[in-house]
């Protein structure tokens, strides 16, 4: 039987020389591995109370969406800047090069609410940093991080558990 992993490709040399870049549109193509992605995603909190799911841009929301839609609960985007129409709190974080920002509505989270945060890919983990310390600052009680993939050797695990954070992925 297939895996997850088995549904992801990987793309040499994208976006730039060098890369190998995990391609996660073929398991979203694919109906049953997406359908077992979700699944898998939510098995490790059955039982827990989860009132917003948060999905980082963009592959964030596809996931973020099917899982919110399972769970009956909201789904709530953190976006690159400039995005999101309503009022917004912004937070910076390192790239590679340069700096980038994401925001989120500030009307978003309700303080004590209980967030599951989503997203494809853990690397270095400064996107999901940034994202979780606007999650903070609005009050929201992170339950854990979800990912597809996690590249341990970029360090992200370490980096959000050392904030305190559960993570999760379900394949390296
Ligand atoms: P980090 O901030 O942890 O270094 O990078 C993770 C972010 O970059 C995620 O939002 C993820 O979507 C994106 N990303 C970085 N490398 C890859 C990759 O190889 N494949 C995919 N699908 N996303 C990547």
């Amino acid at each position: 039987m297939k895996t997850v992993a088995d549904y992801i490709r990987t793309i040499v040399d994208f976006p730039h020389e060098g890369i190998m870049f995990r391609d996660v549109t073929t398991l979203f193509a694919d109906p049953r591995g997406f359908r077992m992605a979700i699944d898998q995603m939510l098995h490790p909190y059955a039982g827990l109370q989860i009132d917003k799911v948060v999905g980082l841009e963009a592959r964030g929301f596809i996931l973020g969406g099917a899982i919110a839609h399972q769970l009956s609960v909201g789904f709530v985007p953190i976006r690159k800047k400039g995005k999101l129409p309503g009022t917004t709190i912004s937070q910076d974080y390192k790239l590679e090069y340069g700096e980038a920002i994401v925001e989120i509505h500030d009307d978003a989270i309700t303080a004590g609410e209980k967030v599951l945060v989503v997203d494809d890919l853990l690397a270095t983990g400064g996107t999901a940093e940034a994202g979780i310390k606007l999650l903070e600052r609005l009050g929201g009680e992170i339950v854990s991080c979800a990912f597809v993939i996690d590249l341990p050797d970029l360090g992200g695990r370490k980096r959000l558990e050392a904030m305190g954070m559960d993570v999760h992925a379900l394949c390296a």
